[in-house]
Order: C-alpha cells, then sequence, then structure tokens
C-alpha cells in the first residue's frame, strides 16, 4: 500500500514490490542527508525546494535536504483564533523560519484563502461557486490592510536572508500590478518608519489559472520568478473540483491542455530568463518529472517527505532525453496515454536502477 499516491496493489509483481522497496529505502536514509545540488546525469542542475504549511514543515525542509522552502503556505497564521495574525506574529514565524533554514531560500506566498478555506472571523460574500470567487490575491486587494500587514512583515524578515514573496491565484497583469504597488506602499511605510529590508525582494506570482498561463509572456515583464500551482491549474483548466473525487480522472495533470499551458508558461518566462517552478500533486509524481524537466522546470516544489526520492529520479535522468520526451508527449492525446508513454519508458529504467 503507497500512502503518497494512494495505491493499493493486490499480489504485488516481483517488479512492483522491489519499486516500493526502493522508495521505502529513500525515506528512511532522507534524515541524515545534507543539502547537496541536484543535477541529471548529463550535469543540469535544478532546486528542489519544500512546500511547508507551518513552522514544524520548514524544520521538516531542513532534515529531508531541501535546498529551500520552495512554498510557504501562510493560511494556519489564520485559523482558530479570533483575528488576523499581527505584522509582529508573522514577522517572528518568517524570522525562524530563515533561521531554521540557514541562508537556504524562503519563497513565501501571502494569504491563499477563500474558496474552501474561510476564517470564521473575516467577512465573505455569499457565493454560489466559491473555487471561483474571491479567494487568494483577488481577497487580499479588496482589504488593503490585510495585505500590507503580511508584506511588511515578509519584507522585514528578508533583511540580510534569502526570502521571496510570492502571490497566488494571479489571473491578469492588473492584479500583479496591484500587488506590487501594496509592496511599493509599504516600502515606503517601512522606510519612514526605519526599518530595514531587503529593497530587492524577488517578486514571483503562482501560475495557476489558464488566464495566467496565456499571458504569461506579459506577466514575466514584471515577476521575477513563476510558480506553477499544477493542483490548481489542472482544476480551473479541465473546469473540474480538485476537491471532487468523481471528477479525479477529469482534472487530470497530465490532460493535454495543462501540459501545453505548462509549455507555454515556461517558454516565456525562459524568453525573459525567469525561473519556473513545479509545485502541487504532479511536481511529485515520481513518473511525471522526466517530463516536467523536459518542459522545461528549472525548480520542483515538493512535500518534505518526497524530497529524496525526486532528487534521486532527477539524478537518474539524462536532461537531452527528457526534452525528446516532452516533445513525444506534447503530441498525446489524452492523459492516459501519456501515462503509459512514461511508465514505459522511464518506470522500468528505474527499476533496473539504469539512468533514463
Ligand atoms: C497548487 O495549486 O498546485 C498549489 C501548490 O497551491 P495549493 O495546493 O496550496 O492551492
Ligand atoms: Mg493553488
Amino acid at each position: 500500500m503507497d500512502g503518497d499516491i494512494g495505491e493499493v496493489i493486490a499480489n504485488p509483481t516481483e517488479a512492483e514490490t522491489k519499486k516500493h522497496m526502493i522508495r521505502t529505502e529513500m525515506s528512511s536514509v532522507e534524515t541524515v542527508l545534507s543539502v547537496e545540488p541536484t543535477a541529471t546525469t548529463d550535469g543540469h542542475t535544478v532546486k528542489v525546494f519544500a512546500n511547508v504549511a507551518n513552522l514544524e514543515g520548514v524544520r521538516e525542509a531542513v532534515s529531508s535536504g531541501a535546498e529551500g522552502v520552495g512554498l510557504f503556505r501562510t493560511a494556519f497564521l489564520y485559523f482558530e483564533r479570533d483575528a488576523p495574525p499581527t505584522e509582529a506574529e508573522i514577522f517572528n514565524v518568517m524570522k525562524q523560519s530563515v533561521s531554521i533554514m540557514q541562508g537556504e531560500p524562503v519563497i513565501v506566498r501571502t494569504l491563499d484563502i477563500g474558496g474552501d478555506k474561510k476564517p470564521s472571523y473575516m467577512e465573505f460574500p455569499k457565493e454560489k461557486n466559491p473555487a471561483l470567487g474571491l479567494r487568494g490575491i483577488r481577497y487580499c486587494l479588496r482589504i488593503p490592510s490585510l495585505l500590507e500587514t503580511q508584506v511588511a512583515a515578509i519584507l522585514r524578515a528578508s533583511m540580510g536572508a534569502d526570502v521571496w514573496i510570492m502571490f497566488p491565484m494571479v489571473t491578469t497583469v492588473r492584479e500583479l500590478k496591484q500587488a506590487k504597488q501594496s509592496l511599493q506602499k509599504v516600502k515606503c511605510i517601512l522606510t519612514k518608519r526605519g526599518a530595514s529590508f531587503n529593497a530587492n525582494i524577488k517578486v514571483g506570482i503562482m501560475i495557476e489559472t489558464p488566464s495566467a498561463a496565456l499571458i504569461s509572456d506579459e506577466l514575466a515583464r514584471e515577476a521575477d520568478f513563476f510558480s506553477i500551482g499544477t493542483n490548481d491549474l489542472a482544476q480551473y483548466t479541465m473546469a473540474a473540483d480538485r476537491e471532487n473525487d468523481i471528477l479525479a480522472t477529469i482534472a487530470d495533470r497530465l490532460e493535454p491542455s495543462v501540459l501545453r499551458l505548462i509549455k507555454q508558461t515556461t517558454d516565456n518566462a525562459h524568453t525573459r530568463n525567469l525561473p519556473v517552478a513545479a509545485c502541487g500533486e504532479l511536481a511529485a509524481d515520481a513518473d511525471a518529472v522526466p517530463l516536467l524537466l523536459g518542459l522545461g522546470l528549472d525548480e520542483f516544489r515538493v512535500n518534505p517527505s518526497d524530497i529524496q526520492v525526486i532528487k534521486r529520479v532527477i539524478q537518474g535522468l539524462k536532461y537531452g532525453e527528457t526534452k525528446a520526451t516532452a516533445e513525444e508527449v506534447l503530441r498525446l492525446k489524452s492523459a492516459s496515454e501519456t501515462r503509459l508513454y512514461l511508465k514505459n519508458r522511464f518506470q522500468q529504467k528505474r527499476l533496473r536502477g539504469g539512468s533514463a
């Protein structure tokens, strides 16, 4: 039984047993490994960062050998309380994270609530379709003080540290410009207060909607980095609720439409020399890693428990071959064809212990 991918195999074959033994061995060595760069057999380097949702997650990121925190989900700071956290509270958590990460980057996502995540003390309009409603940056832009408090804390934590800021659920250039105006305003306020911060903090966005992927050439003029949220990108591209089990096969992240949007995003980002990360479940899917590499992803952001597995998979791949794989997959007609293709081409090689 593989709880990570929700798979139960009755009467596993020898090859299947071996594959799962490798996964188990990898997770048992992860606590003793330190941060090491991740490169393919032909020397192409990518970063493997951790997704975390609280300070405990940051500690796990370190012990799992993550090269940084790639997605700090900050919603936990807002739940199980009666009012939003103060700037000091957010700052303290970020400062602690920076210190735990010992100089490695910490990428903080501003509050991504709305949809199914709503703190009781915050006001939300009644919405018939919350997933298509006021969530992520849309919500924060409507309550300037909510965004500015977070931005101030993140900016202050960036002083002398490698802290980046990232906005979720962006769909238009206007939203990104508004968020950057808020950043600019807070920089002026902090300067007046005599507080120090990194004036050149990196500003990025999550690419989670087809709109953002389609205008990623324009967004790339305004951002320093992209992070593709494959969970939401698949949900919104396929118009299929990611929480609805009945639609799981429709909201498939390997559908050709989702893959084309990923390719378009990486191409547009690279034209302006922006790095692009993959996060969400697809980034932690060992079978999909060769495809994502070939599509041009520069960073993988996965849960701490997946860090070592994904590093090992990348270290067994030949970058040149992943490029050819991506070209071939982009010609396939469905997610199931892609999955079968990737299984046949890479899984067998991994099981034999050979590089691909
Ligand atoms: C995503 O949408 O893929 C993502 C990483 O963000 P979250 O899962 O927090 O919505
Ligand atoms: Mg998301």
